[in-house]
């Protein structure tokens, strides 16, 4: 006779030996191996040299730059994130910088999904869907940004352990954090010849004398992570108040906006500004384009009150353009000493060899 027990028990007892839904592919990998008895930790620890899981293998063999293309919904890594840490200290320079782009594109695709459902959220409430809609999404915002938290905390214990941390400690306004983003798009900084190669990487060279854009069917070759890290890392910079990359921003800004206004929107650099009108759209309550286009002024003066404006000097003049230009040439410099610092790190180490480049080949911004 059997009893109920039994019958609930018996598809349990066939479960090892069917692959699991999600870790599919890593038990299947795990049965092809002929001696699966050694652990993973010390076969890291006797072949220091093989390839890093979570890179694609393709771009490791080639020795190219690590692009965004690949999706950032990559493989989890296979091992706990306090595990590759432990690892990483010992195991080499590439084991480090893989982790770090690791870790930094697992956080950027967790900020993504936390935006996209945030977004979500907001507009089925917009839309009068009561709590019993919004209530799941908003458990499910809160449980996506603590991963990304955890992320970056694992991404600062990561850089912690880079030859950069130290000289990254004296910058103002780029923290252990920032770095790691930075060099989870760029992965070693030895993929860069030269500083311009690494600046062209994040997206600061010049294309028809503008900065490059992407274009709808052409692969870009830069990172637009990369950008989006700098500007980041430029506003933390600004934000600040002080060090050698602000007093640069505050330099370049007042030499730019002593220069002689130029063209019908009063430009310093002779550009013209158009806009979109914006008027309400009564159906929404939201501020809308219109389809009239309309000349802006480059600078205009600050309208004394408001959020954005307590801290501001009377007389004071804005201008996003030229404080983005600012911001660009405190970037580009602090590129430029990153770049540097790098070299040295290497040059202590033997690395480098005399002939190689030191220097960046132009200055221009
Ligand atoms: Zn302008
Ligand atoms: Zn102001």
């Amino acid at each position: 006779m059997m009893s109920r027990a039994t019958v609930l028990l018996k598809p349990n007892d066939r479960m090892p030996s069917r692959p699991r839904r999600g870790g599919g592919r890593f038990q299947r990998e795990d049965r092809k191996r002929v001696a699966p008895t050694t652990p993973k930790k010390s076969a890291r620890a006797e072949a220091p040299v093989k390839p890093t899981p979570g890179l694609p293998a393709r771009s490791r063999r080639r020795g190219q730059m690590i692009h965004d293309t690949r999706s950032p919904h990559a493989p989890p890594p296979r091992v706990p994130p306090s595990a590759v840490h432990a690892a990483s200290a010992g195991d080499g320079e590439d084991e480090l910088h893989s982790s770090i782009v690791r870790v930094a594109r697992m956080l950027w695709a967790v900020q993504e999904d936390r935006v996209r459902v945030s977004n979500q959220r907001w507009a089925l409430e917009d839309d009068g869907y009561g709590p019993e809609w919004t209530g799941p999404l908003d458990l499910a915002v809160a449980a996506l940004k603590s991963v990304e938290k955890k992320h970056g905390r694992a991404l600062v214990a990561l850089v912690k352990g880079h030859p950069l941390a130290p000289w990254i400690a004296d910058v103002d306004g780029v923290a252990l954090g920032g770095l790691g983003r930075l060099l989870g798009c760029t992965g070693s900084l030895d993929n860069f010849p030269n500083v311009d190669k690494l600046r062209a990487f994040l997206g600061y060279h010049v294309v028809n004398g503008r900065a490059p854009t992407r274009v709808k069917g052409q692969l870009a070759n830069w990172s637009r992570q990369g950008r989006v890290v700098c500007r980041q890392l430029a506003d933390s910079i600004v934000r600040l108040h002080h060090g050698v990359y602000y007093d640069l921003y505050v330099k370049r800004r007042a030499a730019v906006l002593g220069r002689p206004w130029l063209g019908p929107s009063g430009c310093p650099f002779r550009q013209v500004h158009t806009g979109f009108e914006r008027r309400m759209d009564r159906s929404t309550g939201w501020k809308r384009k219109t389809g009239v286009s309309k000349l802006v002024p480059c600078i205009t003066p600050c309208p004394g009150k408001g959020p954005d404006h307590e801290d501001c000097d009377p007389g004071a003049e804005h201008s996003g353009h030229v404080d983005a230009d600012a911001k660009r040439v405190a970037i580009k410099m602090f590129l430029k000493d990153l770049w540097v610092a790098w070299r040295a790190v290497k040059a202590a180490a033997g690395q480098v060899s005399p002939g190689s480049p030191m220097l960046p080949s132009s200055e221009a911004t």
